[in-house]
């Protein structure tokens, strides 16, 4: 489903955010993607879901070598195979929960009527059948979390990427927002979460640690946990520390 190879990603004023990552994540698998702040990991997440494209090396995403594709080839892959959720859920304010969903729809080419029974249709399995007309103020956090990842799979994509996604959220609703995410990917979605918090990392079936813009870690290469693996120099940071 994803292939890096010696992927970097140096931007300008050369900071280098990945240096020759190399990681392979199959159909299906649920990923947590840790390390400490600065380490490269939403850079690597928007290399993945091709927001962004990278300095160096290839990457293909569902069979796609994604340097070979025109802008408009990869706007295309991107509207109908790959879903995000953000930590600050970018829901558009004022407007109802059916149309925040529907409205992520409006680049796959499907008509108005059907991109609203979709939308319902998403937000119906997420648990907000009854919150259709509700706007973004009109919901707690968690809500607006599970309208943002009905926005994200109502077009069914095989990938769903999700940086911090219970960041904002507390720890009841996070735990729900967590459980959507493991139904989601049990139903077949490949799911690569980004998260600060332990508890998550640890009950995801594999963790990738990033550090300095590398891959030190990968729970699939190497035995035992990404989040107590040895040595000084991987003791985690105060921030990665603290459970949210
Ligand atoms: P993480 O998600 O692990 O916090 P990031 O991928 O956001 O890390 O950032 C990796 C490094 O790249 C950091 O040093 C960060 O300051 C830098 N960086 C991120 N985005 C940009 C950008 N648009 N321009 C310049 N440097 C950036």
């Amino acid at each position: 489903m994803i292939s890096l190879s010696d992927v970097t990603r140096v931007y300008s004023g050369g900071v280098t955010a990945l240096a020759a990552v190399s990681v392979e994540i199959g159909r299906g698998e649920l990923v947590a993607i840790v390390g400490p702040s600065g380490s490269g990991k939403s850079t690597m997440l928007n290399v993945v879901g091709t927001l962004d494209r990278p300095s160096s090396g290839t990457v293909h995403i569902d069979g796609y070598d994604v340097s070979t594709l025109s802008d408009s080839r990869l706007s295309a892959l991107r509207a109908t195979r790959i879903g995000f959720v953000f930590q600050q859920f970018h829901l558009a304010a004022k407007v109802p929960a059916l149309d925040n969903v529907a409205d992520g729809l409006l680049y796959s080419g499907i008509g108005r009527a059907e991109r609203r029974r979709r939308a319902a249709a998403a937000l119906e399995r997420v648990g907000l059948g009854h919150r259709l007309d509700h706007e973004p103020h009109e919901l707690s956090g968690g809500e607006r979390q599970r309208v943002a990842i009905a926005r994200a799979v109502a077009g069914d994509p095989s990938l769903l990427l999700a940086d911090e996604p219970t960041g904002a959220l507390d720890s009841v609703s996070g735990a729900g927002v967590m459980e959507l995410l493991h139904d989601l990917n049990t139903s077949g979605t490949t799911v690569v979460i980004i998260t600060h918090d332990r508890e998550i990392a640890a009950s995801l079936p594999r963790q990738v640690r990033m550090r300095d813009g590398r891959i030190v870690f990968d729970s699939a290469l190497n035995s035992g946990s990404a989040l107590n693996s040895g040595s000084a120099a991987e003791t985690p940071r105060h921030a990665e520390a603290g459970v949210a």
